[in-house]
């Protein structure tokens, strides 16, 4: 991987002027992004990969009758020593994550897609980018509402 200090809010901004082409008009796309969080050190093109991933899965989740919305919001949290943190959510409004497939989610070629629409290696990707810089993600989900992931990243006291 390439490292560099990276602002978390640009790797979004630049990845949803690639990614809003293939987001239908219906769905509302909302951002709150923080500027002021911590850089991290990453692989930007990884990240921007991470991103892709989740926001497209959200796209997928949300039915065409139902088109609903996606948020992605980032913000500096502190972890219980102290330590700051860079977190990244994506919600949507979707179909949300069945219960009997929620410990299959992250398993490479699991998918619930039609032949040709889904590889299932999206979220496998998404684990081992994250793990690879030190952070975690987590998801909830509401079958019939939605459902949001969770990245937490090392934030880093690093000149930009
Ligand atoms: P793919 O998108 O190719 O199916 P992924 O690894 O990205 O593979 O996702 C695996 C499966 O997890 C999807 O097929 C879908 O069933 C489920 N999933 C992932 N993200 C969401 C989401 N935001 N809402 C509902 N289901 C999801
Ligand atoms: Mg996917």
């Amino acid at each position: 991987p390439h490292l560099e200090p990276v602002r978390m809010h640009r790797v979004i901004e630049e990845t949803l002027l690639i990614l809003e082409r293939s987001i239908p008009r219906m769905i509302e796309l909302r951002k709150e992004l923080d500027p002021n969080v911590l850089p991290i050190l990453a692989d930007r093109l990884q990240l921007e990969q991470v991103i892709i991933n989740l926001v497209a899965n959200s796209r997928d989740a949300m039915p065409p009758e139902k088109p609903g919305a996606i948020t992605i919001r980032t913000q500096e949290i502190s972890g219980k020593d102290g330590t700051p943190w860079v977190q990244i959510s994506v919600s949507d409004t979707g179909a949300g994550i069945p219960r009997e497939i929620q410990d299959r989610i992250f398993d490479p070629f699991f998918t619930t897609k039609e032949p040709g629409k889904g590889t299932g290696l999206g979220l496998s990707t998404v684990y081992g980018i994250i793990r690879g810089h030190g952070g975690t993600i987590q998801y909830t989900s509401t079958p019939g509402e939605g459902t949001t992931f969770t990245i937490r990243l090392p934030g880093r006291r690093l000149p930009l």
